[in-house]
Protein backbone atom coordinates (compact mmCIF):
# COMPACT_ATOMS: atom_id res chain seq x y z
CA UNK A 1 0.00 0.00 0.00
CA UNK A 2 2.20 2.30 -1.57
CA UNK A 3 1.98 4.92 -4.21
CA UNK A 4 2.21 8.47 -5.52
CA UNK A 5 -0.16 11.48 -5.12
CA UNK A 6 0.02 13.94 -7.27
CA UNK A 7 -0.83 17.31 -6.04
CA UNK A 8 -1.98 20.02 -8.88
CA UNK A 9 -3.61 23.00 -9.08
CA UNK A 10 -2.04 26.60 -10.63
CA UNK A 11 -0.07 29.02 -8.08
CA UNK A 12 -1.92 30.22 -5.43
CA UNK A 13 -4.93 27.78 -4.69
CA UNK A 14 -3.07 26.06 -1.65
CA UNK A 15 -0.89 23.46 -2.69
CA UNK A 16 2.15 24.10 -0.36
CA UNK A 17 -0.32 24.64 2.82
CA UNK A 18 -2.25 21.25 1.56
CA UNK A 19 1.29 19.26 1.60
CA UNK A 20 1.96 20.65 5.28
CA UNK A 21 -1.36 19.44 6.64
CA UNK A 22 -0.72 16.28 5.00
CA UNK A 23 2.66 15.61 5.96
CA UNK A 24 3.20 17.94 8.89
CA UNK A 25 5.75 16.84 10.80
CA UNK A 26 6.13 13.44 9.15
CA UNK A 27 7.37 14.81 6.23
CA UNK A 28 10.69 12.86 5.91
CA UNK A 29 11.91 13.35 2.29
CA UNK A 30 11.98 16.58 0.28
CA UNK A 31 13.93 17.10 -3.26
CA UNK A 32 14.72 21.06 -4.06
CA UNK A 33 15.53 20.18 -7.61
CA UNK A 34 12.07 20.42 -9.15
CA UNK A 35 12.48 19.39 -12.84
CA UNK A 36 15.71 16.86 -12.54
CA UNK A 37 12.91 13.46 -11.99
CA UNK A 38 9.68 13.06 -13.53
CA UNK A 39 7.74 13.57 -10.49
CA UNK A 40 9.18 16.03 -7.71
CA UNK A 41 8.74 14.28 -4.55
CA UNK A 42 7.05 17.10 -2.00
CA UNK A 43 6.33 14.79 0.77
CA UNK A 44 5.96 11.50 2.07
CA UNK A 45 3.59 10.37 5.02
CA UNK A 46 4.83 7.12 6.06
CA UNK A 47 1.92 5.54 8.13
CA UNK A 48 0.38 2.16 9.87
CA UNK A 49 -0.20 -0.30 6.37
CA UNK A 50 0.26 2.72 3.73
CA UNK A 51 2.91 5.39 2.44
CA UNK A 52 1.80 7.93 0.52
CA UNK A 53 4.39 9.79 -1.50
CA UNK A 54 2.98 13.64 -2.46
CA UNK A 55 4.13 14.48 -6.03
CA UNK A 56 4.27 17.81 -7.80
CA UNK A 57 3.55 16.27 -11.69
CA UNK A 58 5.15 18.66 -14.39
CA UNK A 59 3.55 17.60 -16.79
CA UNK A 60 0.04 18.31 -15.03
CA UNK A 61 1.36 21.91 -14.23
CA UNK A 62 0.43 25.71 -16.16
CA UNK A 63 3.63 27.24 -14.91
CA UNK A 64 5.56 27.19 -18.32
CA UNK A 65 7.40 29.94 -18.71
CA UNK A 66 10.24 29.01 -19.49
CA UNK A 67 11.24 26.36 -22.65
CA UNK A 68 12.64 24.15 -20.39
CA UNK A 69 9.49 24.03 -18.79
CA UNK A 70 7.80 23.11 -21.56
CA UNK A 71 9.94 20.14 -22.87
CA UNK A 72 9.90 18.56 -19.42
CA UNK A 73 6.23 19.06 -19.32
CA UNK A 74 5.86 16.94 -23.04
CA UNK A 75 8.17 14.63 -21.29
CA UNK A 76 6.23 14.71 -17.91
CA UNK A 77 3.27 13.13 -19.74
CA UNK A 78 4.47 9.49 -20.37
CA UNK A 79 5.20 9.18 -16.61
CA UNK A 80 1.43 9.69 -15.59
CA UNK A 81 0.51 6.15 -14.90
CA UNK A 82 2.57 6.21 -11.85
CA UNK A 83 0.05 8.19 -10.28
CA UNK A 84 -2.72 6.39 -8.43
CA UNK A 85 -4.69 9.52 -7.54
CA UNK A 86 -4.62 13.08 -8.23
CA UNK A 87 -5.76 16.04 -6.34
CA UNK A 88 -6.76 18.31 -8.05
CA UNK A 89 -6.94 21.89 -5.71
CA UNK A 90 -8.89 24.69 -6.67
CA UNK A 91 -9.79 28.27 -4.43
CA UNK A 92 -13.12 28.15 -3.75
CA UNK A 93 -13.44 31.84 -3.92
CA UNK A 94 -11.34 31.88 -7.57
CA UNK A 95 -12.07 30.15 -11.02
CA UNK A 96 -9.28 31.24 -13.90
CA UNK A 97 -8.72 30.09 -17.52
CA UNK A 98 -5.44 28.63 -15.95
CA UNK A 99 -7.97 26.05 -13.92
CA UNK A 100 -9.58 25.34 -16.52
CA UNK A 101 -6.40 24.58 -18.54
CA UNK A 102 -5.18 21.95 -15.76
CA UNK A 103 -9.01 20.44 -15.92
CA UNK A 104 -8.31 19.99 -19.43
CA UNK A 105 -4.97 18.38 -19.03
CA UNK A 106 -6.55 16.00 -16.03
CA UNK A 107 -9.16 15.16 -18.24
CA UNK A 108 -7.03 13.53 -20.91
CA UNK A 109 -5.15 11.24 -18.25
CA UNK A 110 -8.17 9.34 -17.59
CA UNK A 111 -6.36 9.56 -13.84
CA UNK A 112 -9.20 9.44 -10.72
CA UNK A 113 -8.94 12.43 -10.04
CA UNK A 114 -10.13 14.29 -6.65
CA UNK A 115 -11.79 17.81 -6.82
CA UNK A 116 -10.20 19.47 -3.56
CA UNK A 117 -12.55 22.89 -3.12
CA UNK A 118 -10.11 25.10 -0.89
CA UNK A 119 -10.19 27.98 1.57
CA UNK A 120 -13.46 27.31 2.46
CA UNK A 121 -13.09 28.77 5.47
CA UNK A 122 -13.46 31.76 3.85
CA UNK A 123 -17.39 32.60 4.06
CA UNK A 124 -17.18 34.98 1.82
CA UNK A 125 -16.46 32.72 -1.47
CA UNK A 126 -19.49 30.04 -0.26
CA UNK A 127 -22.20 31.92 -2.02
CA UNK A 128 -19.90 31.77 -5.42
CA UNK A 129 -18.46 28.16 -4.91
CA UNK A 130 -21.82 26.05 -6.15
CA UNK A 131 -22.53 26.98 -9.42
CA UNK A 132 -19.06 26.45 -10.21
CA UNK A 133 -18.77 22.96 -8.90
CA UNK A 134 -21.80 21.97 -10.40
CA UNK A 135 -20.45 22.68 -13.48
CA UNK A 136 -17.02 21.49 -12.84
CA UNK A 137 -18.80 18.16 -12.40
CA UNK A 138 -20.36 18.25 -15.47
CA UNK A 139 -17.47 18.27 -17.49
CA UNK A 140 -15.58 15.69 -15.47
CA UNK A 141 -16.15 12.31 -13.50
CA UNK A 142 -14.60 13.28 -10.42
CA UNK A 143 -13.89 10.63 -8.07
CA UNK A 144 -14.96 12.67 -4.94
CA UNK A 145 -15.35 16.40 -4.59
CA UNK A 146 -14.06 17.43 -0.89
CA UNK A 147 -13.95 21.05 0.31
CA UNK A 148 -10.95 21.63 2.38
CA UNK A 149 -9.33 24.23 4.75
CA UNK A 150 -5.87 24.07 3.75
CA UNK A 151 -4.90 26.71 6.10
CA UNK A 152 -7.45 25.50 9.53
CA UNK A 153 -7.32 21.91 8.37
CA UNK A 154 -10.85 21.27 7.78
CA UNK A 155 -11.40 18.28 5.28
CA UNK A 156 -7.91 17.46 5.55
CA UNK A 157 -9.00 14.26 7.55
CA UNK A 158 -11.61 13.06 4.62
CA UNK A 159 -8.56 14.03 1.96
CA UNK A 160 -6.45 11.22 4.18
CA UNK A 161 -9.35 8.27 4.05
CA UNK A 162 -9.76 8.92 0.52
CA UNK A 163 -5.82 8.67 -0.05
CA UNK A 164 -5.43 6.00 2.13
CA UNK A 165 -8.01 3.66 -0.05
CA UNK A 166 -6.93 4.16 -3.31
CA UNK A 167 -3.44 3.05 -2.39
P1 LIG B 1 0.40 27.20 -3.83
O1 LIG B 1 1.00 28.24 -4.72
O2 LIG B 1 -0.68 26.45 -4.57
O3 LIG B 1 1.40 26.29 -3.21
O4 LIG B 1 -0.38 27.98 -2.66
P2 LIG B 1 0.10 28.27 -1.16
O5 LIG B 1 0.01 27.06 -0.32
O6 LIG B 1 1.43 28.94 -1.23
O7 LIG B 1 -1.04 29.27 -0.67
C1 LIG B 1 -1.30 30.49 -1.36
C2 LIG B 1 -1.99 31.47 -0.43
O8 LIG B 1 -3.28 30.98 -0.06
C3 LIG B 1 -1.24 31.66 0.90
O9 LIG B 1 -1.36 33.00 1.27
C4 LIG B 1 -1.99 30.76 1.85
O10 LIG B 1 -1.91 31.18 3.20
C5 LIG B 1 -3.42 30.89 1.34
N1 LIG B 1 -4.23 29.71 1.68
C6 LIG B 1 -3.92 28.42 1.47
N2 LIG B 1 -4.88 27.60 1.92
C7 LIG B 1 -5.83 28.40 2.46
C8 LIG B 1 -7.09 28.15 3.10
O11 LIG B 1 -7.54 27.02 3.32
N3 LIG B 1 -7.81 29.25 3.50
C9 LIG B 1 -7.35 30.52 3.30
N4 LIG B 1 -8.13 31.52 3.71
N5 LIG B 1 -6.18 30.79 2.71
C10 LIG B 1 -5.43 29.75 2.30
MG1 LIG C 1 3.47 26.19 -3.59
Amino acid sequence: HCGFIAIVGRPNVGKSTLLNRLVGQKLSITSRKPQTTRHRIMGVDTRDGYQAVYVDTPGLHIEEKRTINRLMNRAASSSLTDVELVLFLVDGTQWTPDDEMVLNKLAKTGLPVVLLVNKIDNVKMKYDLFPHIQELSEKMDFKAIVPVSAKHGGGVDVVEQIVRESL
